[in-house]
């Protein structure tokens, strides 16, 4: 389970987030969907605990996040329970894919037999072909290199997953397909995940079961939440109304 509470951010003058309060419930997608600049990313950056708030506070794993800095044994604590995907992968280009997603394992020294399986489990949940994980990220297609993203973000077997826009440099059809497996991934696994995206029809994909909620922000608040069905028939305003029939328009 997720929470924000009165979540307040700002960065010199900028109102960065401004009382942001929102809840997940375990194994829901929170999907926060806005334009460029209204405090996405922010809100992810708080959540894995490397951002502090200037106000408010935020639990998640069972971890609560205030204003002030956590101790290091609390930002280790949310590393091993968090999986977190950015836009371009975030890929160490001097790894292996293979070494890219046993990173976090071996530092954990956990058991070669248990990596191995893990890698295997991970390899089919991603759909690739065991000798990609020889291959150095740039030698990897923009979907495998998110893929690798991902297998790295879950190895660890983490409670919640952030993704941060991991689709939106993908070509359309790469990118369906991704949206398809992640999708089937995080229900199989019943992870609670908090996804970024611009994109409507995404966060609508996404935000089909009981428990998910799609959120609209805009300059650092938010405008409106709930199911994707209810914000369609009953927009809270213009904004919203113009902005969910942008992306369903034929
Ligand atoms: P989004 O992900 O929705 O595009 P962000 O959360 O990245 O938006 O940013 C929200 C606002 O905060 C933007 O105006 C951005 O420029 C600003 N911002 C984000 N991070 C910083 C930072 N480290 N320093 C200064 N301003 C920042
Ligand atoms: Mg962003």
């Amino acid at each position: 389970m997720i929470t924000l509470n009165s979540i307040t951010k700002q960065y010199g003058a900028l109102q960065a987030l401004d009382a942001v309060s929102l809840t997940c419930p375990q194994g829901g997608v929170l999907a926060l969907l806005g334009e460029s600049g209204s405090g996405k990313s922010t809100v992810l950056r708080i959540l894995t605990g490397l951002v502090q708030p200037n106000s408010g506070e935020a639990q998640i794993a069972g971890i609560r996040l205030t204003d002030t800095k956590p101790p290091r044994e609390v930002l280790e604590a949310l590393r091993l329970r968090i999986g977190y995907v950015i836009q371009e992968g975030g890929l160490f280009p001097h790894l292996t894919a293979e070494e890219n997603v046993l990173l976090a394992a071996r530092y954990r020294k956990l058991e070669a037999r248990e990596m191995q399986e893990r890698l295997q489990e991970l390899l089919a949940m991603m759909r690739l072909s065991h000798d990609v994980l020889e291959r150095y990220p740039g030698q990897l297609s923009g979907g495998q290199r998110q893929r690798i993203a991902l297998m790295r973000a879950l190895m660890l077997k983490p409670d919640v997953l952030l993704l941060d826009e991991p689709f939106s440099a993908l070509d359309p059809l790469i990118r369906r397909d991704l949206q398809r497996d992640v999708l089937a991934t995080i229900r199989s696994l019943g992870i609670t995940t908090v996804l970024v995206t611009h994109d409507v029809r995404e966060a609508q994909m996404f935000t089909t079961a009981e428990g998910d909620t799609l959120v609209v922000m805009r300059s650092g608040r938010v405008v409106q939440h709930g199911a994707f069905a209810h914000l369609a028939a009953a927009p809270k305003n213009d904004f919203v109304r113009d902005f969910l029939s942008i992306g369903t328009s034929p």
